[in-house]
């Protein structure tokens, strides 16, 4: 067991301790068995159970509809930059005989990773739109109406970053496109709030912020998008092909067991959202991070001659809080002072410095009142 922290890390993150320590029962000694979930065959029925619960409870949680399908990969966010590329490349292929584009909306530093991968695999990249030209740095997003319009004759996908994680900005809409299909990178937001699956080619998520460990990535796809061209002909189109391990229509006909699939950490993932049903599932869990950042956001406004808020008020992340302080001393005590009320994981992003709160589910509504009283506090002390 352990004292409850108060822990607004970014990633991995804090997770609930009764799911630890179930887990950490099930690690040992799993249903009884004398083994532990992760020492028994990805191949054995239990383990298939655990993949089928889970998968069953994305399902209810986020309403899938059945034309979309769940899937569990390893190689989290960044090998679904690259994947999302190849395979949607490959039935974009399926589908029209071309190579088609990758339009990408850049609006922090996650899309422009996801940019750069994509390039580096060949890609032909167009952006539609990218914050930082437009605004000078990630703190706002284009309204959709002045973003280029991508042609889908020549389109596989649209990209973007629904949560960007370093620089704290959140879409407040989903952006949609007449005959292409959109994917979105999750990492950050994956079950925090109530979306409509339909309105989606392609979720992805690692699951080590929002809802478990590193070591299991969540897909949801649209089923259209899963027919591929066969190698040889992706070949003279100049589209790579994708490997075995993280190829869509393998893994779904596999159901995600094609190569070893962390089952313990696909379990941990199993526990918390079984915690997330239980505490009133999306309805409840939007309405509890609705409170915990807008109570964090409203005392660093009431402060804004203290603390600086460089986000577009609205495109602020409900996940990620992100603000500065006139003098890097300044933050240096905040962080120093933060830690001996027990308050910790504030650092901002080595790339951005400043601070950030990250709020994600599993963060207490106790603990998010906490960290906004000392906020407060200090403000009022160092002015
Ligand atoms: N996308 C987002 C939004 C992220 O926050 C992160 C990780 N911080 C990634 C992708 C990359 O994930 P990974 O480290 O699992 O490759």
């Amino acid at each position: 067991t352990r004292e409850e922290p108060n822990y607004f890390g970014a990633g991995p993150a804090y997770l609930p301790t009764e799911v630890l320590q179930q887990a950490a029962q099930d690690l040992v000694n799993y249903h009884g068995a004398n083994l532990g979930i992760g020492e028994i065959s990805h191949r054995d029925k239990r383990a298939i159970n655990v993949v089928d619960e889970t998968k069953q409870k994305f399902i209810e949680l986020y309403n899938i509809p059945d034309t979309h399908e769940v899937l569990f990969l390893q190689g989290g966010g960044h090998t679904g930059f690259s994947s999302i590329a190849t395979n949607l490349l490959a039935n974009f292929a399926k589908r029209t005989g071309k190579k088609g584009k990758g339009a990408y909306a850049v609006t922090g530093s996650w899309s422009a990773k996801a940019v750069e991968e994509a390039q580096r695999l060949g890609v032909d990249v167009e952006v539609l739109t990218n914050s930082k030209e437009v605004f000078g740095s990630y703190t706002d997003i284009q309204p959709f109406s002045e973003w280029k319009k991508p042609n889908p004759e020549e389109t596989a996908y649209v990209y973007y970053c629904d949560n960007e994680t370093v620089h704290g900005v959140e879409f407040p809409f989903i952006p949609q496109f007449d005959g292409i299909e959109v994917a979105a990178d999750m990492s950050s937001n994956i079950l925090s709030k109530q979306i409509d699956i339909s309105k989606f080619g392609l979720i992805f998520a690692g699951a080590q912020k929002n809802v478990g460990l590193a070591g299991v990535t969540i897909y949801i796809i649209k089923k259209t998008l899963i027919e591929q061209l066969p190698e040889a002909e992706l070949r003279e189109l100049g589209i790579p092909v994708t490997p075995i391990a993280f190829h869509y229509p393998t893994a779904i006909k596999q159901n995600s067991l094609h190569n070893t699939l962390p089952i313990f950490t696909v379990q941990i993932l199993n526990l918390v959202l079984a915690k997330l049903i239980k505490d009133g599932s999306l309805p409840e869990q939007e309405k509890r991070n609705d409170r915990k950042s807008s109570q964090l956001y409203q005392i660093l406004d009431k402060h804004a001659d203290f603390y600086n808020l460089p986000v577009a008020k609205g495109v602020r992340s409900e996940m990620n809080i992100v603000f500065t302080m006139k003098s890097p001393e300044l933050e240096a005590k905040f962080l120093k002072e933060a830690e001996q009320a027990n308050l910790t994981g504030l650092k901002g992003h080595r790339s951005v410095g400043g601070l950030r709160a990250s709020l994600y589910n599993a963060i207490t509504e106790k603990s998010a009142t906490l960290l906004a009283e000392f906020v407060d506090k200090f403000a009022t002390e160092n002015k």
